[in-house]
């Protein structure tokens, strides 16, 4: 954990300064986000995805799925429980140290983190009501306590878990045994993890319940230092692979005061969101401090054996730890533009588009009948949602004029339209017959394509 400032600042160049709260709507009117528990009034820092988020983020979780377990022959996955043995948290530390320091405001009362307060003139000031009648900072746990079984005493505790990489350590031991790896390798885990912020704030980007993609790659010691420098460089690409331009990105390299003491090196990968840089993922030499725990606490072996050296040890540990919600905000953010495109009637108008990445896009490709009451164009609009159906996911349009189902893809992304018209049924000219136009998104230009080649085009896209 590092302690990052989350206060306000000014929007950064390249947002409008209302950017967050259009983009904040536009989740909620499209069905990518919503505030969870709406109809009562919500409850903060938990949100829900809708149709449209849940696709990107199973976009986001697929590709990291994919880069990071099946296309590398060093990594397993794993997926544990959520709720583990209490023993878990008292060795692993958090327990006793996974806490915020967080203050009261005596004058409103407000609960802060004390990263939060505002400094001025020498002096710490609440920063909703500028009191300076602040209380000392305390420690406060920021995990979710819970019972497990129907006592409700101190032997029944446990915790929601703060992060998935537990799990994963507790177990290395059977995974090494079934995987036969020899090191490095690692054990990639998706999954939900909980933590009782002190304040939520800034949309998804602090949440109560969100999602972390965790990778622990286990290695010899000697080449912990090498393999952290290895994986923010893996990471940064991923990034930029899913459509994060580089120049958004920031390594920060975490100085040894705020660096967990047992890490020998940690960097955090920081995106440039409208409120901030700010943290996506961070990339830790953990060295061999989470197994070890674990190996005492347990009693139970954790170690490696060298069959060429014939040495016994613990191995050490970099960690890759990106959140999916975060990362989900960032697409968002970094898709989300205003341009002017031409209304049915020619006239320019403001045009909301998101250029999420194809390979990230909720809906890959749309598929519109020019007229909705013409039987053939419907006809063969539908084989083409079947033809393309069982390699992406489609939508398929009959309503409105065809500028407003465009803009309708637009606004949510889609960065193919395939639109059949009466050159498709080959009425005016036999050689176009059997072809349609596929519009880009972006550029809003439109190229005829034979049906035929449709699906390769498009599987090119959006691999
Ligand atoms: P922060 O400093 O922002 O609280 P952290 O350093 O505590 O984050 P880690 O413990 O390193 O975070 O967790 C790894 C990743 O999990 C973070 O980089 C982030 O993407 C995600 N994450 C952590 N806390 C939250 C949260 N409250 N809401 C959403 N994502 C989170």
């Amino acid at each position: 954990m590092t302690a990052p400032s989350d206060a306000q600042r000014p929007p950064l160049p390249g947002y409008g300064a209302a950017s967050m709260e259009k983009i904040v709507s536009l989740c909620k009117r499209r069905g990518f986000i919503f505030q969870s528990s709406e109809a009562y009034g919500g409850l903060n820092g938990l949100w829900d995805y809708g149709p449209l988020g849940v696709e990107l983020k199973r976009n986001l979780k697929n590709y990291w799925w994919r880069v990071m377990v099946h296309e590398r022959d060093d990594v397993v996955g794993m997926d544990g429980s959520i709720l583990m043995n209490r023993a878990v948290w008292k060795a692993s530390g958090h327990e006793d140290t996974f806490t915020d320091p967080m203050i009261d405001c005596r004058s409103c009362k407000s609960r802060l983190r004390a990263d939060q307060l505002l400094e001025k003139n020498g002096g710490r000031q609440c920063p909703i009501c500028g009191s300076k009648d602040l209380t000392e900072p305390r420690a406060f746990n920021l995990m979710f306590k819970t019972y497990v079984g129907a006592t409700e005493d101190e032997s029944s505790i446990t915790y929601l878990r703060p992060e998935t990489a537990q799990a994963i350590f507790v177990q290395f031991k059977n995974i090494l045994e079934v995987s036969r790896k020899k090191l490095p390798f690692g054990i990639a885990q998706i999954g939900k993890a909980f933590r009782n912020e002190i304040n939520p704030r800034n949309f998804t980007f602090r949440s109560r319940e969100f999602e972390q993609m965790e990778l622990e790659y286990f290695c010899r010691p000697e080449q912990g230092m090498e393999l952290l420098e290895y994986w923010k460089e893996e990471r940064l690409k991923f990034y930029e692979n899913i459509g994060i331009p580089h120049e958004k990105l920031h390594v920060k390299t975490v100085s040894d005061e705020e660096r967990a003491f047992y890490s020998k090196g940690t960097y955090d990968i920081e995106y440039d969101f409208p409120f901030g840089r700010q943290e996506l993922e961070g990339v830790a030499y953990r060295t061999d401090y989470d197994l070890a725990q674990h190996q005492k606490a347990s009693g139970k072996s954790l170690e490696y054996f060298d069959e060429e050296t014939k040495q016994r040890f613990i191995p050490h540990v970099v960690e890759p730890s990106a959140g999916v919600d975060r990362t989900v905000l960032a697409l968002i953010c970094e898709a989300y533009a205003e341009d002017e495109a031409p209304d049915e009637k020619g006239k320019m108008e403001t045009r909301i588009v998101l250029r999420f990445h194809p390979r990230m896009a909720p809906i890959k490709c749309a598929v519109f009948p020019l007229l909705k009451n013409k039987e053939p164009l419907v006809t063969k609009a539908r084989e083409i949602v079947n033809l393309l159906t069982p390699h992406m996911y489609v939508f398929y349009d009959e309503s409105a004029a065809i500028g407003r189902r465009y803009r309708r893809q637009d606004e949510i992304g889609t960065p193919f339209g395939v639109t059949v018209d009466f050159e498709t049924l080959g009425e005016k000219d036999a050689a176009l017959r059997d072809t349609v136009t596929l519009r880009d998104r972006d550029s809003m230009k439109q190229e005829r394509v034979a049906i035929k080649d449709l699906l390769d085009i498009l599987r090119s896209q959006i691999a």
